[in-house]
């Protein structure tokens, strides 16, 4: 096995405590412990509402619906990301348009590709914020005000992380968050929407449980007696002993990102002496999560990156790619389109291990490895 994972969960006694004690309550589905996970992710945010859901594949399908897109409409999207980012466009029927990222330093969305692509048929925006370094976002929210579209900000890699002061996922019309094992805040499964617009607020929650009137925990506890069917909604309703472990992970949250700051901060030491890697987002000097931790191979092919990788794993060390391109997937041939930078990135591009626990000696291991394998 590895000596270094990529990835380690930050769970204790504080996850199985609150476990426990939802358990006990005999109230496991959604009921307080959601409403309350819901509270404290809307003020860490500072947003006025948040919405909890099953997964963020959920969050940003219902997104698309709150916000009225449609088929055969088009949505301006990255293709260095995550399937779910440009999945859910297609759940409602409408068409993604891939644009390039910025380059080696900044794997973020171009704004400039996402202006040249608008269309009379453009709706939407979504974006994603790589590693939880914000988009371009003065830029882009400008573009969609000249346009008139909606912005869609899939945040999973950034909760708490800033821009301008703002918190990541508050700047668009919609912000939508994964607690999937391996992210920042992890309940097994789970996820989040954000918005300021009560109207779009009030469309995700009836969405979210079958466009049904009112929830069971309102009945159960004598708050309503009948419900009406209002809209085609789905069931993406998230239970309170996984909200009951986002509460615990909520309250670790700031102290393991600021440790994240720190083993970043170790990597770009050791790294800065190798002159054929990038280092994206280096020059970032705002509050990020550092979800992961990329780097970028210079003038390399996939093949050396992938050779490069193998000879990491057998000195312990995990790592893993972000992303492999969507435009490139069979499902997606169809809307594939000239993504020079995007090419390059997903050819060349390794993820090296990040979590709070990750010591400054291994840090330096990884590096000197880097520094071996690269030679060999
Ligand atoms: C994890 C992730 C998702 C999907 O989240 P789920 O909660 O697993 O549905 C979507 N987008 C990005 C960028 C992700 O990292």
């Amino acid at each position: 096995m590895y000596n270094i994972p990529l990835f380690d969960l930050n769970f204790g006694k504080e996850e199985e405590c609150a476990v426990v004690e939802t358990l006990k309550s005999k109230w496991i589905s959604m009921g307080p412990k959601c409403m309350e996970l819901e509270k404290k992710f809307a003020e860490m945010l500072n947003v006025r509402y948040a919405c909890a859901v099953t997964n963020c594949t959920a969050a940003l399908h219902l997104a698309c619906c709150a916000l009225g897109i449609r088929e055969g409409e088009e949505v301006i999207c990255p293709s260095l990301t995550f399937a779910a980012t440009v999945n859910c466009i297609r759940y409602v029927g409408a068409v993604p348009v891939f644009a390039d990222i910025c380059g080696n330093d900044n794997l973020c969305i171009s704004a400039k590709e996402i202006e040249s692509l608008i269309t009379e048929h453009t709706k939407a925006i979504i974006l994603m914020h790589y590693a939880g370094f914000a988009c371009d976002m003065d830029k882009i929210m400008e573009i969609a005000k000249i346009h008139n579209l909606h912005v869609i900000e899939d945040a999973c890699h950034g909760p708490l992380s800033e821009y301008n002061g703002c918190k990541l996922g508050s700047i668009g019309d919609v912000g939508c968050f994964s607690f999937f094992s391996n992210k920042n805040i992890s309940t097994g499964e789970g996820g989040m929407i954000v918005t300021n617009n009560e109207e779009i607020y009030n469309k995700v929650k009836l969405m979210r449980s079958h466009g049904m009137t009112t929830m069971s925990y309102q009945r159960a506890s004598g708050h309503a007696v009948n419900y009406d069917i209002v809209d085609l909604g789905y069931n993406y309703r998230m239970d309170d002993i996984r909200a009951s472990i986002g509460i615990a992970q909520l309250n670790k949250l700031r102290d393991d990102l600021k440790k994240r700051m720190r083993i970043r901060e170790w990597y770009i030491e050791y790294l800065a002496k190798l002159d054929y890697v990038y280092i994206p987002f280096k020059d970032n000097d705002e509050f990020a999560s550092n979800y992961i931790f990329p780097i970028v191979l210079k003038d390399s092919t996939a093949e050396k990156r992938d050779l490069l990788r193998i000879n990491l794993q057998k000195k312990g060390i995990q790592t893993s790619i972000h992303y492999p391109a969507i435009h490139r997937f069979s499902a997606y041939k169809s809307f594939s389109r000239n993504l020079p930078n995007t090419e390059y990135v997903t050819d060349n591009e390794i993820t090296l291990p990040m979590y709070a626990k990750l010591e400054k000696d291994q840090i330096k291991y990884i590096c000197e490895s880097l520094m071996n394998c690269y030679r060999e």
